[in-house]
């Protein structure tokens, strides 16, 4: 593929090293879905988010085949079953929610407020009140997502979570990298998710890890995760599991993605910069920053709202075309789960926030191959589109 033709949202990007670890496994014939690559990557995304942070060394990672396969083993380990309900933010990509249908479960989806474009801490105690109400039972999870890297607003939506005691899912898939008060996402909820799909901060072409709170926890999300084998001298079975470790080739290239990890935060980070200058000087596209010196988001994608009275009679819809004929790939944002036909028949406590941002945004180019230059061109040229002409 070559990178410079078209400008993409966020291309995957290789530092050099993955082909070594590859190298090695193909050497020592580790071509299996556990190995030493599989064992380092654990090690590395363990002391990434943990660094500085010896109070958080007591979480264990499992690396798994999917970001989804992580939320599935998070719900499987804290039980979520037919007849039960989780709470999901209603706006993101459906892997935050699908897991819940894999389960028999039942999703209730929870609008975002404005500032993180993540779920309104207001919203989810009104969700489990009526819920209860309506049911008898408590909520079996609540599952937060810090959107295009955004953190939540996590002191608050953990507030809550914690009064009514029930476990918080963190989908940090996209935010690998973002801190909230100086320590990593992925770090606060009872399980955390990361991604590292061919698009996400960094990839193993495909493959996702699930943060576990302690070594015990890790053993038994394994346990599910390679079948569910009992310890017999013969394959026996009390429960069912999955195959949904990570191969130890994959591991490889994520070994070499760690490698690399920091420049390509301080990248994402500088993109951001360049549109939240340019956007800067003009009212009509507003940049989605960090709402307070509390967030440090890792920008996986830069976004911007349009506002629908610009004298261009610009629109994200016609934006997006108008780049796209430039070579500029573009994306309208995640459509909110309670809009999808997939989940019309489940209950959802909405404002109208997240369909309001929807209407009015769009993600940016904000990949390792995107220069400065390129950035400053897509900004210009998204502000000349909402001028009058
Ligand atoms: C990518 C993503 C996932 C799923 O991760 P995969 O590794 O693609 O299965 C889950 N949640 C969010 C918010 C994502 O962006």
């Amino acid at each position: 593929m070559k990178p410079e033709q078209r400008i993409l949202l966020c291309l995957a990007h290789m530092s050099g090293r993955e082909r070594e670890y590859i190298d090695e496994a193909f050497a020592d014939n580790w071509v299996v879905p556990l190995g030493p690559n599989v064992d380092g990557f654990e090690k590395d995304l363990k002391n990434f988010i943990t660094a500085g942070h010896p109070e958080l060394d007591h979480l264990e990672v499992a690396a798994l085949s999917a970001g989804t396969a992580a939320i599935h083993l998070a719900l499987v380990l804290l039980g979520v079953g037919p007849g039960d309900e989780v709470i999901c933010q209603s706006f993101t990509f459906a892997a935050s929610a699908n897991p819940v249908l894999y389960q028999g479960a039942r999703p209730v989806f929870v609008d975002s407020e404005a500032s993180t474009w993540n779920m309104s801490p207001s919203l989810l105690r009104r969700a489990i009140d009526e819920r209860i109400a309506a049911t008898g039972r408590k909520p079996k999870a609540i599952v937060i997502v810090h959107l295009y890297g955004m953190p939540a607003m996590i002191d608050e939506l953990l507030a809550v979570a914690k009064e009514y005691d029930i476990p918080v899912v963190e989908d940090a898939a996209e935010a690998l990298g973002s801190c909230y008060k100086g320590r990593e996402c992925s770090t606060f909820g009872r399980f955390g998710i990361l991604s590292f799909n061919g698009n996400k901060m960094i990839t193993t072409s495909g493959g996702g890890a699930l943060v576990c709170p302690d070594a015990e926890t890790r053993r038994r999300a394994v346990f599910y995760a390679t079948q569910a084998r009992e310890d017999r001298p013969y394959y026996h079975h009390l429960v069912a599991g999955f195959n949904y470790r990570l191969s130890n080739i994959s591991a490889g290239i994520g070994r070499g993605q760690m490698t690399i990890l920091d420049d390509h935060l301080a990248h994402h980070r500088a993109l951001a910069a360049i549109y939240r200058e340019v956007f800067a000087s003009v009212k009509w596209v507003e940049f989605h920053d960090n709402p307070s010196t509390d967030s440090d988001a890792n920008f996986w994608l830069s976004t911007i709202l349009i506002d629908p009275a610009n004298p261009g009679g610009a629109t994200p819809m016609s934006v997006m075309q108008a780049l796209a004929d430039l070579n500029v790939e573009t994306r309208l944002l995640w459509k909110p789960m309670h809009m999808q036909p997939l989940y019309a028949d489940a209950p959802a406590v909405t404002d109208g926030t997240s369909e309001s941002l929807f209407e009015r945004g769009l993600c940016l180019p904000s990949g390792p191959w995107v220069t400065p230059d390129q950035a400053r061109m897509i900004a210009t040229k998204i502000i000349d589109l909402c001028s009058a002409s």
